[in-house]
């Protein structure tokens, strides 16, 4: 076992000091508990031959130059901020994953023909101001000037905060990388689900990141008193409502890799002695192939309408969100595949139900994943938990991904 997966390990214990609560991890973006963590990180960066600055938007960039001449360069990283009560893995150990292959490098006094960065992207969660890949989307040409006037809880103005943190608003447009420059992107993650863990693999190669439909459906019908309305007088929403989350779970059963959640429900006027007359429910429906996803959506909007019209009640569809699945590159697949393998595991495939800074990245350059098994498939939860020698066989296999790019260069 490498001490390289002990050393990272020990670094995830001292990232999870810096918080903004005493006894939880909270650290939100822009905020001094992240500063802390950005520094600490650039210590290390340095320390592995690497420059190290933060750009306008405030991502923290170590580079490890290339040979002389060398024009290219691979991004890894991840995120050092977090949910609300977070695990310590989410983020920081691609981060930390990222480094402890330059450090590797470094030390074998290695120069490829391309420049290493690493990345810690400054927003990934969207906790602080509801708005999630800041910093990649910053990379990627794709952050809305808008954003710089979304406020968080306190009222603190992102803008401003980002001032605090060292960033330039004004500037956010240096960021933007030229796609003829970059390599491509590899981000280590948690799995954040179970697959791996059930079929006993310490790693997988993501394909793809799903696609994602939200929508917010509402019933209206009539209310009345619970006491007096005969049953087959009743236009009861939350009945109609219940209907729909059961179709909503058999839909996804239906459909391998679909999953489709109805996380919210309210139900008015919420009273015990009261039918319901109105009912508002999210909908959430993610699958790996668009045309799939949108099948699905549309074959639940028929049903609601079915139901709707059986119980006479009436029925409001709107979609909140729809944002496409963002395939991986099948050539920086095909590379983290062949590290795993001559590692000697099988190449596990998945598809990535939750976004990552990977989603920006992928519109700027090629973009790859690699999975870690975290215990019980648990993550944004204290609990989330990770082995060391699942840590090992990542820091491996991203470094034989990272000398495989050299190889292909060279031919
Ligand atoms: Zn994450």
């Amino acid at each position: 076992m490498s001490d390289r997966a002990t050393v990272l390990m020990a670094r995830i214990d001292e990232l999870a000091k810096f918080s903004e609560e005493p006894h939880r991890l909270v650290r939100r973006s822009l905020t001094p508990a992240l500063q802390q963590a950005n520094d600490l990180v650039a210590s290390w960066m340095l320390a592995a031959g690497m420059t190290v600055r933060q750009d306008a938007v405030g991502n923290l960039v170590g580079t490890y130059a290339g040979v002389a001449g060398a024009s290219k360069t691979l991004i890894l990283g991840s995120h050092l901020d977090s949910v609300r009560d977070a695990g310590k893995y989410d983020g920081p150990l691609g981060v930390l994953a990222a480094l402890a292959c330059v450090e590797r490098l470094h030390e074998e006094g290695q120069r490829l023909p391309f420049a290493v960065e690493v990345i810690s992207f400054v927003d990934e969660e969207g906790l602080r101001f509801r708005t999630s890949y800041l910093g990649s989307s910053a990379l990627a040409g794709s952050f809305n000037p808008s954003w710089l006037d979304y406020q968080d809880e306190q009222g603190v103005v992102l803008a401003d905060a980002l001032r605090r943190f060292g960033g330039d608003p004004a500037d956010i447009a240096s960021c933007r990388r030229n796609s003829d420059d970059l390599l491509g992107y590899c981000e280590v993650h948690i799995e954040q689900g179970p697959v791996l863990e059930a079929e006993d693999l310490p790693v997988g190669v993501v394909d793809g990141i799903a696609g994602q439909d939200r929508l917010t459906v509402e019933f209206t019908g009539v209310a009345g008193h619970a006491g007096t309305v005969p049953m087959a007088r009743r236009h009861d929403a939350l009945c109609a409502a219940a209907e729909l989350v059961l179709a909503v779970e058999r839909t996804g059963q239906a459909t391998d890799g679909l999953v489709a959640t109805m996380g919210q429900i309210a139900a008015e006027p919420g009273a015990s002695n009261v039918i319901p007359g109105h009912v508002t429910l999210s909908l959430d429906v993610r699958h790996r192939d668009d045309a799939v996803r949108t099948r699905a959506v549309a074959a639940l909007h028929d049903e609601a309408t079915a139901i709707a019209q059986r119980r006479g009640v009436h029925l409001v569809w709107t979609s909140m969100q729809s944002t496409p699945a963002v395939p991986c590159s099948p050539q920086l697949i095909g590379r983290l595949a062949h590290a795993i393998e001559e590692l000697g595991f099988k190449v596990q495939h998945l598809t990535s139900g939750a976004g990552h800074d990977a989603v920006p990245m992928a519109s700027l350059t090629d973009a790859a994943m690699l999975f870690v098994r975290c215990k019980g498939g648990i993550s944004h939860n204290p609990a989330e938990s990770v082995r060391l020698d699942d840590v090992n066989v990542s820091l491996e296999t991203l470094y034989r991904f990272v000398l495989g790019m050299q190889r292909d260069m060279a031919l």
